[in-house]
């Protein structure tokens, strides 16, 4: 989708400091950290929100890509958090789907 800001990140119409990559996955670090590593992980594929896709292979690779990432940048046995936010209760703002994967700090329960 040509007007989406994650479809040109992975177009490299807009840079990023990615990660990692596949043919299906990408991902790289939020340009606004919440905590002291903070990432995003993405399906190439635009898919809105999560209310709009049934494709749980790429939904759990979503995850399964975090914690590979969080084991190579070392914090995987200290812990992490992994969210995905959808529609506007949820706090979504960018209408691509990606989980937030959030690190180095003891984060707080519930979220705001
Ligand atoms: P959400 O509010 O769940 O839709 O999350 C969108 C996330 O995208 C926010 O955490 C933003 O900081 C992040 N974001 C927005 N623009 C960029 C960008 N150009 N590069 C990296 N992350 C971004
Ligand atoms: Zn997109």
């Amino acid at each position: 989708m040509s007007d989406c800001l994650f479809c040109q990140i992975i177009k490299d119409t807009i840079p990023a400091k990615k990660l990692y990559e596949d043919d299906e996955i990408l991902a790289f670090y939020d340009v606004s950290p919440q905590a002291p590593t903070h990432f995003l992980v993405i399906p190439k594929e635009h898919i809105s929100t999560l209310n709009d896709t049934q494709n749980k292979e790429l939904i759990g690779k979503l995850s399964i890509v975090a914690s590979k990432i969080a084991t190579n940048l070392g914090f995987a046995k200290k812990g992490f958090r992994v969210v995905m936010n959808c529609n506007e209760d949820g706090g979504q703002t960018v209408y691509h789907i990606h989980l937030h994967c959030l690190a180095g700090r003891q984060l707080t329960w519930p979220p705001g």
